[in-house]
């Protein structure tokens, strides 16, 4: 269905809503006569029809090969409130949803993606359960339609992992997210403007959202097949999940006292290395027996040296953090609130 302006302003004034969706190669070479993009646009207008919220719709073509980014700028001259952002190559989700965060307007962004898999009827919802006042509401694709061995089975391991690594729990009933790979998402612009964004991190953003004390909670959401195309990703998925879970987990323990951290391993290691060289002196000078070829001896060496190499890594890792906030403006803490009297004193 075609959209009036009804819910736009073109005007800088802060919008209520913007929907981020990434797209890449979304068209379907198998039936040339579909218009996935075209769906995509047209359910997501008529889901947001009539809620009164004033919104913008930001598609980022993520490079796509296939004609999807003609499509979308075709559809832009249909679709008052659709913005298109072309990307010069493919640059990946992650990318693609960065680029879509920078240009969005909005005190409230919902992400989906762009393959009808997530339902744009639910995004009211999501937007409601936002109001009760989190700052990110997770889908969870409770009943999700993808492959259950290449798919449920990595995505359910992944789920657990990345809970109990990060330790993200929900604000309401402090319980583990469900599904972190669910792209229907709702945010506070605050939030996502907080986060950089590398790698294939869209993923983490509920944990990297939860270590600058967002309160997270997650709503159960419709799931669909894919109707059109393939998807872009296989198993090799799961790998760099994994890399990028060690990524936050280091983003989550070390960002402030990276010194607290290495420090301690480094006098554990020192302190157990000196011992055994007393110990081994005491054997030397005091029994007069050789050490020279004790297992000991070597592993003495090792812990004396990798301790002082942990703490010129705590140093060192002290000395990043610091540039790391400071470039960039970043307090080490984030305010929720500022509640003021409305009374002025003299
Ligand atoms: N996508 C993208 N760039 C890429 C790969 C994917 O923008 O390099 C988009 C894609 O168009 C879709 C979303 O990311 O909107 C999720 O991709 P896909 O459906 O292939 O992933 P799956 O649902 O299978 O996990
Ligand atoms: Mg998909």
């Amino acid at each position: 269905m075609q959209s009036t302006a009804q819910n736009f302003t073109t005007e800088n004034a802060m919008l209520d809503l913007s929907v981020v969706v990434p797209i890449y190669n979304e068209n379907d070479p198998q039936n040339p006569n579909t218009d996935p993009i075209g769906e995509l646009i047209g359910k997501i207008t008529d889901s947001l029809e009539g809620t009164g919220l004033t919104y913008e719709l930001i598609c980022i073509d993520d490079g796509s090969k296939d004609g999807s980014d003609l499509r979308l700028k075709e559809l832009v001259q249909n679709y008052p409130q659709l913005i298109t952002v072309l990307l010069r190559r493919n640059y990946g989700q992650t990318a693609a949803m960065a680029a879509g965060f920078e240009h969005a307007q909005g005190r409230t962004i919902v992400t989906l993606d762009g393959d009808l898999q997530n339902d744009p009827a639910d995004i009211p919802q999501l937007l409601a359960k936002l109001d009760e006042g989190y700052d990110l509401v997770s889908g969870w694709r409770k009943k999700r339609k993808d492959a259950a061995l290449t798919r449920l089975l990595p995505s359910k391991i992944a789920n657990w992992l990345i809970g109990k690594i990060t330790g993200v729990k929900m604000h309401d009933t402090g319980q583990m997210l469900h599904d972190y790979g669910c792209s229907l998402k709702a945010y506070r612009k605050e939030v996502v403007a907080d986060m950089k964004l590398y790698g294939e991190l869209h993923r983490f953003l509920p944990a990297l959202a939860y270590i600058e004390g967002a309160r997270i909670t997650e709503l159960p959401v419709n799931h669909y097949a894919r109707p059109y195309g393939s998807s872009k990703y296989g198993l090799g998925r799961t790998t760099r999940v994994v890399l990028d879970l060690f990524t936050v987990f280091f983003l989550k323990k070390f960002l402030t006292r990276p010194m607290h951290v290495f420090g301690l391993l480094g006098i554990i290691s020192i302190t157990s290395g000196m011992f055994l060289g007393v110990y081994l002196t005491f054997v030397k000078l005091i029994l007069n027996q050789s050490i020279g070829d004790r297992p000991l001896l070597i592993l003495a060496v090792v812990l004396l040296l990798s301790g002082v190499q942990l703490f010129c890594f705590g140093l060192l890792g002290e000395l990043l953090m610091r540039t790391y906030h400071e470039s960039q403006g970043r307090p080490i803490y984030r305010v929720r609130e500022v509640v003021r009297s409305r009374v002025k004193n003299c």
